[in-house]
């Protein structure tokens, strides 16, 4: 069994591979460490290994382990999972990041219910590229761009760029079209505004494919933390 701190350095090794390959540099690919019904412990682990920012999908669970790890005051927190109404304010008095966001009345919520001494909410739209009606997000440029111009009015909420979780594709060449797909809706909305930076795709089984389209953000659960119980 390999350690969760030795599992990040082959993460953090992979990606700078993929980067050397590229001609990038390993610091424009970030790393999310996706802890997920994954204990508490779990996370100190990897902070004792260096890693900083954690994804989690759960309102309640993330919260508790933010809680609960308060004195980690560096911890950069990353809410990643479908987000109903009736959470919003909680995701937006605990979290530092949410990359989830689908739709104008979560984006208004959020920023509406930030408590004003803490940093904006920084602030990813999720795509829905491959169209499946079982995953949230925007559908098409035209939806993307009006929302991106009404998230980026908000006072209390940054919008620094887009998420996407694409769907397992046929083949290597079709996945690879989605996430060229994905990129060009970034460098979309990159050039309209300044501060979009981050784009966040690619998961565990599809990295490398992601951060040769231009992915700037891997999210990993799996990879570091090893497999989660069913359903997750
Ligand atoms: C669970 C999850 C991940 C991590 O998936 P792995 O396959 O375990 O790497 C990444 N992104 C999102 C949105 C997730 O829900």
């Amino acid at each position: 069994m390999k350690t969760i701190a030795e599992r990040l350095q082959s993460a953090l090794e992979s990606i700078a591979q993929h980067c050397t390959a590229l001609n990038k540099s390993p610091q424009q690919v970030a790393l999310l460490a996706v802890s997920k019904t994954k204990p508490v412990e779990a996370i100190e682990q990897a902070y004792a290994a260096g890693q900083r920012l954690f994804g989690e999908n759960y309102v309640q669970e993330g919260i508790e382990k933010i809680h609960s790890l308060q004195h980690l005051n560096d911890i950069q927190w990353h809410f990643i999972g479908p987000l109903q109404s009736n959470k919003s304010k909680a995701v937006a008095e605990h979290f530092d990041w949410v990359q989830s966001v689908d739709r104008l009345k979560i984006a208004q919520r959020l920023s509406a219910q930030r408590p004003p001494q803490k940093a904006p909410l920084q602030v990813l739209l999720q795509i829905n590229i491959s169209g499946e009606d079982s995953k949230s997000g925007v559908t098409d440029n035209a939806e993307l761009l009006a929302l991106a111009e009404e998230v980026n009015a908000l006072p209390n909420l940054t919008l620094r760029g887009l998420m996407a979780i694409p769907a397992p594709q046929q083949n290597e060449e079709a996945q690879r079209l989605v996430f060229n797909q994905l990129h060009q809706l970034f460098e979309l909305l990159r050039a309209r505004y300044p501060q979009v930076d981050t784009l966040s795709m690619g998961m565990s089984g599809d990295m490398q494919a992601a951060i040769q389209a231009g992915s700037t953000m891997v999210r990993l659960g799996t990879a570091i933390f090893g497999e989660r119980q069913k359903n997750t």
